[in-house]
């Protein structure tokens, strides 16, 4: 069994993006999203954080991207703080197969969405942390800033405003499911909470420091808990089986981590009681995933031998 140093993690995160550099092929970025089509495929960052705060990085670690559905995992951890087990009478969590914003599955489970992070639960996880709140969103952006210790990160009122232009499957979405009962909030009320959350720029430091919780089995940054040991493991594994849309069988072949994807291009992924990751690249494949992310991941883990497998 390989062993790694954290010192070791800088001189891989190097070798990861020399090696990406040097591979043509990018994917292409989000265009459904018209704010999010400018960025410029080559861009990459990776980051590294360890349980104490420490990070590592490379390229354009620091440079600020939507986060999108990254977003998910964080809401979802903080609706399942406040209510428990009583959020899965309402979404489920198996992995769906089809693509994340997919309303085919909706009607023949009777409202009730396949997971947290396809689009239709992930706006049923921000209709109750509104519920519990009265601000989703603002707790959200609270969290980040608060656990990546960046005051700094804020909403992008461009891309939010897009998202909102041409929202009409997320609107069709959530409008099914309030038919079924399972929205509680006036729906323009919840899609301005989900296009708001979707539009947080964070660069993967923000990132991967934001999610240390996750590796730190529910512990925050200032030592408070936000999930029980039980309730991080349950995150990790839906990030696992459900993270990466429609291709999360792949995801855990080549990467073998639990991950989580946006359509921004970032990637974080956890390597429990060990560390996170970021990793964050503009071009897409076909399934919504970066692909410079996920061959970076993949070699990150081939390199390192640091994987739950
Ligand atoms: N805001 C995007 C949407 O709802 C998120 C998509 C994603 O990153 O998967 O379409």
């Amino acid at each position: 069994m390989m062993t790694i140093m954290s010192s070791q993690f800088q001189p891989v995160l190097d070798r990861i993006a020399s090696e990406i550099a040097g591979t043509p092929a990018r994917g292409r970025p989000a265009d459904y999203i018209p704010a999010l089509a400018s960025r410029d495929p080559r861009s990459f960052g990776m980051a590294v954080a360890e349980p104490d705060g420490t990070v590592y990085g490379v390229g354009d670690w620091r440079e600020p991207f939507s986060t999108q559905s990254i977003t998910k995992v964080f809401t979802l951890a903080l609706d399942l703080a406040r209510e428990g087990a009583e959020l899965w009478e309402h979404v489920g969590r198996e992995p769906s197969g089809n693509p994340f914003n997919s309303l085919i599955q909706l009607e023949y489970e009777n409202g009730i969405p396949r997971n947290p992070f396809i689009n239709a639960g992930a706006l049923v996880v921000t209709d109750r942390l509104h519920s519990r709140t009265g601000d989703a969103a603002g707790e959200l952006l609270r969290f980040l800033q608060a656990e990546s210790d960046n005051p700094r990160l804020s909403f992008d009122a461009e891309v939010a405003a897009s998202e909102a232009r041409h929202g009409d499957r997320n609107a069709a979405l959530a409008h099914f499911m309030a038919s079924y009962g399972n929205i509680g909030n006036p729906v323009p009320e919840l899609l301005d909470q989900y296009f708001r959350q979707c539009s947080i720029t964070a660069s993967c430091a923000d990132l991967a420091l934001a999610t240390t919780f996750l590796a730190r089995h529910g512990i925050r940054a200032d030592g408070t808990r936000l999930l029980s040991r039980s309730q991080a493991k349950q995150v990790n594994a839906v990030m696992l089986t459900c993270g990466t849309y429609d291709a999360a069988g792949d995801f855990a072949y080549r990467v073998g981590l639990p991950g989580k994807s946006g359509v921004g291009g970032g990637i974080i992924a956890v390597v429990p009681g060990r560390c996170t990751l970021c990793v964050w690249s503009p071009g897409l494949d076909e399934r919504g995933n970066s692909v410079a992310g996920v061959a970076a991941l993949d070699r990150f883990t081939t390199l390192t031998g640091l994987s739950v497998f």
